[in-house]
């Protein structure tokens, strides 16, 4: 399949890997937002979060549970990170693999759409 993260996961694209287990995978933003920002990224394929049904949700807690553990880990957990999904062209997702953003390092603004 031609999808820029599965390549990542195949290791066919370089990436700086942060985190890795079964079904999960992590690793830093090319374009960082803040001091961090890493995408956590199930190793199955799913388009959005629009792919997500019974089955497959799985991945959901295992990739939350391995965001805790790299926040207690970078030494963000406890000033606090901001984790975010952008679902398709409204939600301005750009890589059709399901992936959250971590973003930490500063005090983040809120909202984060102030264009109506
Ligand atoms: P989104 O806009 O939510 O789909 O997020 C896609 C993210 O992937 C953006 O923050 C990009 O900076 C990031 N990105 C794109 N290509 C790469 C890459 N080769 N390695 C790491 N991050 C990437
Ligand atoms: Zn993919």
């Amino acid at each position: 399949m031609d999808c820029l993260f599965c390549k990542i996961i195949n290791g066919d694209i370089p990436s700086e890997k942060v985190y890795e287990d079964e079904n999960v995978y992590a690793f830093n933003d090319i374009s960082p937002a803040a001091q961090h920002h890493i995408l956590f990224i199930p190793k199955e394929h799913l388009d959005s979060a629009n792919d997500l049904d019974e089955k497959n949700a799985k991945c959901l807690s295992e990739i939350f549970l391995a965001i805790k553990k790299v926040a207690k880990e970078k030494g963000f957990a406890d000033d606090g990170y901001r984790i975010v999904n952008n679902c398709g062209k409204d939600g301005g997702q750009t890589v059709s693999h399901l992936h959250f953003h971590v973003i930490a390092g500063k005090a983040l603004g809120w909202p984060p759409f102030p264009n109506k």
